[in-house]
């Protein structure tokens, strides 16, 4: 079935899937390749940011992706003292609202508007390494039921995730500095919470979210050390319970609710690349980098920069010589860099309780300065603006 193509895109989550179907609907000729089957499971808390709202929006897709989503009104960020900041989004003066979808449902809604709009899915595709030539990707190369297969191409688009073997084999995976958490996610019922707002509570070894899903359920997040399962001798179910047993008010939230699933886990989470692009390759979604799901922009991340890609993709497509695809890098730098630096601002008073019950109190005085953050946190609002002196100035006076 190898054979050649316009574009190869390794991974079909959002990000990879958002790719092949806006370049498949401009008629390229697009393999989507992926080592699951859809449906598939993914470790998420299933949170889409109302940025994620305005890109299906953008591209045609909202309805066709959100049918049966909940609309989640924001969020409620608990301090390790029980000191509440309630995150709701807005856009001139109008109410905006997240939304929560299981991935599983989620992620084959977008792969299959990516094959509708004339991608071939190539499902059970274990990706190996790109292919070179001359010093250009020309594709990938990987098996199926261990048989090997090629699919060439003058476009690779790396999105196999995380641990993306794609950009190992590139050499463009960097081990990610700090620090060494995972991630273990679980459907729940019974959660004593109304479901218009999810929460996110913050202890001193970590945080576990809670976001209303469709059908009664949450989903219950954790991220936490590494270290603390390892030390804890437990099984993952166990150490799971266990930790939410150990923090009072989530548990009180909690103690009622029954799993309805399994605890799924990622670890160690977060992933880093040296640069977003090679020549004959871009790199999209967590393949190019993912930081922590605090902040919840993963998803937004992974379909803007699918837009990103496939703008990138459609130049090189049309212009057979162009070997530098680095404009892609640019447009990321432009379109990421304020919102990561917020990410990484907003972490520091995560790891910081006294801080974080600091600002809490400050920012909850301070609608004008909220308001922006919780924008900006949704990936409604430009960054930029929160990240403005006078704007900091206000949001943290004493
Ligand atoms: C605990 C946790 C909670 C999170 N919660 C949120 C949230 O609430 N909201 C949010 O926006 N983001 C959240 N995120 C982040 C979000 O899950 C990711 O940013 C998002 O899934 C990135 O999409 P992607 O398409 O890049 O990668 P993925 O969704 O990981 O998809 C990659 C695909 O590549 C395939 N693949 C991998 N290796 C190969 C290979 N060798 N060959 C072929 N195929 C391969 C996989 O099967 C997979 O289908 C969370 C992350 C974690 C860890």
């Amino acid at each position: 079935m190898s054979g050649d193509w316009d574009v190869a895109v390794v991974g079909a989550g959002p990000a990879g899937a958002t790719t092949a179907y806006l370049l498949a609907r401009q008629g390229h000729r697009v393999a989507l390749l992926d080592r699951q089957h859809f449906p598939r499971p993914k470790a998420c808390a299933e949170y889409l940011s109302p940025g994620v709202r305005r890109v299906l929006e953008d591209i045609g897709l909202e309805t066709q992706v959100l049918r049966g989503a909940r609309q989640v009104s924001g969020m409620d960020v608990i301090s390790p003292s029980g000191k509440i900041l309630r995150l709701s989004y807005s856009q001139s003066g109008r109410a905006e609202c997240a939304a929560s979808l299981p991935r599983h449902t989620f992620d084959e809604a977008l792969v299959r508007a990516a094959v509708d709009a004339g991608a071939q899915l190539h499902e059970g595709f274990v990706a190996h390494a790109v292919m070179r030539d001359d010093g250009r990707v020309r594709g990938v190369m990987g098996s199926t039921s261990g048989r090997s297969m090629q699919f060439r191409a003058p476009v690779t688009v790396v999105a196999d995730g995380h641990r993306s073997t794609t950009s190992r084999s590139l050499g463009m995976a960097r081990v990610p500095r700090w620090p060494f958490r995972m991630g273990l996610v679980a459907h729940a019922e019974g959660v004593a919470l109304d479901g218009s707002y999810g929460q996110m509570h913050v202890t001193r070894e970590g945080y576990c979210g809670i976001a209303p899903l469709p059908g009664g359920l949450f989903n219950v997040a954790m991220v936490v050390p590494v270290s603390a399962l390892k030390r804890s001798r437990l099984s993952v179910a166990s150490f799971f319970d266990a930790w939410i047993a150990r923090h009072e008010r989530l548990h009180a939230v909690l103690s009622g609710a029954r799993l309805v699933s399994p605890v799924r886990g990622v670890a160690p989470i977060g992933s880093r690349a040296s640069h977003a692009s090679a020549p004959g390759a871009l790199l999209v979604g967590d393949a190019a980098g993912f930081f922590d799901p605090f902040t919840g922009e993963g998803i937004y991340r992974a379909l803007r920069g699918a837009q990103l890609a496939a703008e990138t993709a459609e130049i090189v497509l049309s212009v057979p010589d162009i070997v530098d695809f680095s404009m892609y890098d640019r447009l990321r730098t432009r379109e990421f860099r304020r919102k990561s630096a917020v990410t990484a601002l907003v972490q520091v008073f995560v790891q910081h309780p006294a801080a974080l019950d600091y600002a809490i109190s400050r920012l909850r005085r301070r609608e004008a300065a909220l308001s922006t953050l919780a924008n900006v946190l949704g990936d409604v609002e430009d960054a930029g603006q929160f990240l403005h002196p006078s704007m900091l100035w206000s949001a943290l006076r004493p």
